[in-house]
């Protein structure tokens, strides 16, 4: 009985993906991850949710993890079944205060060109959001979202 239960327990699937802190590069991290879901059979909707929510986490890894600095920006992904996870990591100065960061309005930037709703849209589009960091060495912001139709083969 054990091994047909294992047999029929879908294996992650997952990819990496690293690039330089630029602004350039948002839009590139989005259309690969966009790419790795289509397997899933997404709806627009869902996908869009998907880029939504890694343009907010890429650009804090950009603007406020590295400062607008050189880094590198890791993206790792995976999937199974009807279930995508994505990871966004920075090797950038970290987050003092996450639940503070995490709090609707609230921008660690003064100045008022930031909004402070990156985190808010994350959880608002994905259904889990889940925020390490550690003050001078990085973040990784884990996003898992659960795809709501199901396919009729
Ligand atoms: P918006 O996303 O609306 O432009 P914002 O980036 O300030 O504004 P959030 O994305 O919600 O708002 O992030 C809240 C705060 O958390 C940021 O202002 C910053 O202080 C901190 N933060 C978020 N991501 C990181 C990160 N990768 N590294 C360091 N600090 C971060
Ligand atoms: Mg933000």
């Amino acid at each position: 009985m054990n091994h047909i239960e294992t047999e029929k327990e879908q294996k992650w699937e997952g990819m990496k993906l690293e690039f330089e802190s630029h602004s350039y590069n948002e839009g590139f991290a989005r259309v690969v991850v966009a790419a790795f879901m289509a397997r899933m059979d997404p709806t627009v909707e869902e996908v869009d949710d998907v880029k939504t929510a890694i343009s907010e986490a890429v650009t804090n890894a950009i603007i406020h993890g590295y400062q607008n600095g050189e880094g590198i920006v890791v993206i790792q992904a995976k999937r199974r079944e009807r279930t995508i996870q994505v990871s966004i990591h920075d090797d950038g100065v970290g987050i003092k205060n996450i639940t503070q960061a995490m709090e609707p309005l609230y921008s660690g930037l003064k100045g008022g060109e930031r909004s402070g709703m990156g985190f808010s849209f994350m959880e608002a589009f994905m259904d889990e959001v889940n925020v390490e960091s550690e003050l001078g060495k990085g973040t990784t912001v884990t996003m898992t979202k659960h795809l709501g139709h199901t396919i009729y083969k």
